[in-house]
């Protein structure tokens, strides 16, 4: 049974052609399916109504659609909205940030992540698997359905209301380690047909996996973070350790190719602010000879603390300075609002505490329980 999650809109082409579809009528007919599985969000061929019966039963009886599962629904008292949902062997999750103009959510590419950087809980955990192309878009599906569900919405396909406006590949995982199951992903959300959204509103976040910053810049540009993090060499490689394979001057050097094909015209610079780590003024004069090599903008991400990790927070005062020291450089450089601090709904941070705990107790196996909602405490989601 093929799951059509899993296809964009070339593969659900080639699968009505499998089907025995006229091929006159396959890119019609996968067109048509975008729309009922992507605007729609439908679970049931009975009501992809412009199909015809025999098509919608030979679907039936080929094809499923296979949505995630939340174990856990959590709503904080900002609107920040996180589910938690069950890939199996684990459990990832993803993240809702309603704000005036927008809708974003923060969704991951991978149970567990096998870069280890030195503050992260998903690296903590270790790499479990790569997820795939449809439980990539399962997470947007499923908010965009459930976002519609609570405001009343009706799923009339083509009616254009998604709430989720922008997408960011920030949750569990390290996006382009999973890149052939990530671009058809992306794809997806590009796709008029499907969630249509413009390549600006989409954001991969990489820690800098120089070869596939190059492919993403080939086959699908979107909008670029990096987790930069420290300005030299040396504490980068300690902070994230793929630095080692791919130095600051190599990934300095694929930004600026990626930024001639990039929606945007700079790449945004993640820095999470480390107590005594790199939050002092001459990471500040550093970095900010560093944006001075690749157009870029800088946004300071307060460090969330986790079971068994090691650094502290940054001071705001001090976090303040640092901002005040790129600013007066001449950067634009802003601080990720703290968001849902009443729902431990920090970006791969929930999951990761359930990880941690069970690794200490049982292996990697990670046993999922279903919680309700606002039963959750303790770490802070930012956005
Ligand atoms: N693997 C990708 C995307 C997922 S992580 C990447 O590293 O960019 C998304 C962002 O959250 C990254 O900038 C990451 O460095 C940051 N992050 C990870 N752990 C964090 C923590 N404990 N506190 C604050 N930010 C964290
Ligand atoms: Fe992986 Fe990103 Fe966490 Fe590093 S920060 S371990 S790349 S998820």
């Amino acid at each position: 049974m093929q799951n059509l999650l899993e296809l964009n809109q070339r593969g659900l082409t080639e699968f009505f052609a499998a089907l025995g579809e006229k091929p006159s009528a396959c890119r019609m007919r996968a067109r048509q399916a975008l729309k009922w599985l992507h605007q729609a969000q439908v679970s049931d061929w009975n009501a992809m109504t412009d199909i015809s019966r025999s098509t919608r039963e030979t679907l039936a009886a080929h094809a499923v659609i296979r949505d995630l599962v939340a174990v856990r629904d959590c709503v904080a008292s900002d609107g920040t909205r996180k589910w938690l949902f069950d890939v199996g062997t684990s459990a990832v999750e993803a993240v809702f940030i309603p704000e005036v103009d927008r809708g974003t959510l923060c969704i991951s590419s991978q149970a567990g992540c096998a870069l280890d950087c030195a503050f992260c809980s998903t690296g903590k955990q270790g790499f479990n698997r790569n997820l795939t192309t449809g439980e990539i878009i399962a997470q947007l599906r499923y908010a965009n359905r459930a976002l519609k569900a609570d405001q009343g919405i009706t799923g009339r396909t083509g009616d254009g209301v998604q709430p989720v406006t922008n997408v960011v590949m920030m949750g569990m995982g390290e996006p382009l380690a999973n890149f052939a199951q990530v671009v058809p992903a992306l794809e997806l959300m590009l796709d008029d047909h499907a969630y249509g959204l413009s390549r600006r509103r989409v954001t991969v976040s990489t820690s800098g996996l120089v070869p596939q910053i190059d492919d993403l810049a080939r086959y699908c540009p979107v909008a670029l973070a990096v987790s930069l993090h420290a300005p030299t060499d040396t504490l980068r490689d300690e902070l994230v350790p793929i630095n080692k394979r791919y130095p600051l001057a190599e990934l300095l050097a694929a930004c600026n190719r990626y930024l001639e094909f990039a929606p945007r015209d700079f790449i945004t610079f993640e820095y999470v602010m480390l107590d005594g780590v790199n939050d002092q003024p001459e990471h500040a004069q550093a970095l900010a000879a560093i944006g001075r090599q690749v157009p870029c903008k800088f946004n300071l991400i307060p460090f969330n603390p986790f079971p068994g990790s090691h650094f502290r927070t940054s001071p705001r005062a001090r976090v303040l300075d640092f901002q005040r020291r790129l600013a007066d450089a001449g950067f634009v450089t802003t601080i990720r609002k703290t968001r849902g601090s009443d729902i431990d709904a920090a970006c791969g941070q929930l999951a990761g505490a359930i990880q941690d705990r069970t690794r200490r107790t049982q292996g990697r196996s990670i046993p999922l329980r279903i919680a309700t909602p606002g039963s959750a405490s303790g770490g802070k989601v930012t956005a």
